[in-house]
């Protein structure tokens, strides 16, 4: 899919009404820049890349690849970048990114291929286009929208954002360009006026529900690189006279996220491990706080759990007994129907736990969309991350 405008030609290598996959080139005479590079969410997740050449295959060169945030629907296919190609993306994003792959024995991406770091508001030169990327709030840490200035045309991405995290939305408004040729936005509410529910309003439900249950275990399903998810967690556990338990990859993934994400040494959070091999005792090393089963059925917890944790759940349901107890799901709700989750909710359910849906989007609400279109007031509007017409909370 092409637009055209007199000076740059941008190129759209998925079709709007694809939930995610996002690659965009902007194209002028003298530079080929990429926007995401990213795999598609739903269908065959193991599918080549599309054919770009320069990209993905041999052909006319790149000039750089700018991802706005480690998502697979924008970072997928970062390691299938021929080499050369300069790629950049936020420092934090890309060390979470290798410490959630490294927890599970994956060196990806391979570090060599990322060449600079996106810094909000500092710009970068790549051949006629300017690139200025701004940090905004999304559910991964440290993701921005991109602004291009290319050959007179001015071209903001949003990538993936949302106005109900903790991150200011006003603050990132006011940042904004005012005045843009062609604003590329995603849409994955779009047709939908309902408007989405604040971390913060989360929080309270989350901690009002484990209070509920008080002396009865909890566990928490969602996505471990979803850091602001954690924070909400963490508040919701401490509201609750609960601590927090992380698994190996989730102390190491809020590790690398930066200092203010809570991990094991934080007051009130313990690492531990649900597999007895090893590997896994040796990634908790570095972490000072940490509690075996016997311990950790003799205390008021929530525990951040994984689909493969059903055999550990067992054992730990034999010291403590989680009738009463809940399994909140904090994800989104597609991955319910997904194999390997849903034997782990049938499982949970036959252990005693009720499964409580407690999750708001990382994605744009209607009012997010207005209030950045009134802002940027754009002359033409792409809407891209569009699904198929779906009620899913992602
Ligand atoms: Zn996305
Ligand atoms: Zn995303």
């Amino acid at each position: 899919m092409f637009f055209v405008s007199e000076k740059a030609e941008i190129i759209y290598y998925r079709k709007p009404e694809t939930l995610g996959g996002n690659i965009i080139e902007i194209k002028t005479p003298r530079s080929r820049v990429i926007f995401d590079c990213g795999r598609e969410l739903e269908g065959d997740i193991f599918a080549p890349p599309p054919d770009v050449p320069g990209l993905f295959s041999e052909g006319e060169p790149v000039t750089a690849v700018f991802i706005t945030h480690y998502h697979a629907d924008h970072a997928g296919f970062i390691d299938k970048i021929v080499p050369g190609v300069p790629v950049y993306i936020g420092k934090t994003a890309a060390a979470i990114m290798k410490a959630y792959n490294g927890a599970q024995g994956r060196d990806y991406p391979a570090g060599a291929r990322v060449t600079g770091f996106l810094k909000d508001g500092v710009p970068i030169k790549a051949g006629d286009v300017t690139v200025t990327p701004f940090s905004c709030d999304h559910s991964a840490a440290d993701s921005y929208m991109l602004f291009a200035e290319a050959c007179g045309e001015r071209i903001l991405y949003t990538g993936d954002f949302r106005s109900t995290g903790r991150k200011s939305f006003p603050a990132l408004l006011k940042k904004l360009p005012s005045g843009v040729d062609l604003l590329i936005r995603e849409g994955t509410h779009e047709g939908s006026d309902i408007l989405s529910e604040t971390e913060a309003a989360l929080e309270k439900r989350i901690a009002d529900e484990l209070k509920r249950r008080e002396g009865k275990p909890a566990f928490v399903l969602f996505s471990a690189t979803n850091t602001d998810r954690l924070t909400t967690l963490y508040k919701a556990a401490k509201r609750s006279g609960r601590i927090l338990l992380t698994d190996p990859v989730q102390s190491l993934t809020a590790a690398a996220a930066g200092r203010k994400f809570p991990r094991p040494g934080t007051p009130g959070v313990y690492a531990f491990t649900s597999s007895g091999d090893r590997r896994s005792y040796s990634l908790l090393k570095g972490f000072e706080k940490r509690l075996g089963k016997k311990a950790i059925a003799k205390k008021s917890f929530l525990m951040c759990v994984r689909a493969s944790m059903g055999s550990y759940l067992k054992k730990l349901s034999e010291l403590t007994p989680f009738e009463g107890g809940a399994l909140i799901y904090s994800t989104w709700e597609g991955y319910a129907s997904m194999p390997q989750t849903s034997d782990f909710l049938a499982l949970c359910a036959s252990l005693g736990l009720e499964t409580v849906f407690l999750h708001t989007s990382g994605h744009a609400d209607v009012y997010a969309v207005k209030a950045l279109v009134s802002r940027v007031s754009p002359r033409r509007v792409q809407i891209v991350h569009t699904p198929p017409r779906s009620e899913k909370t992602l």
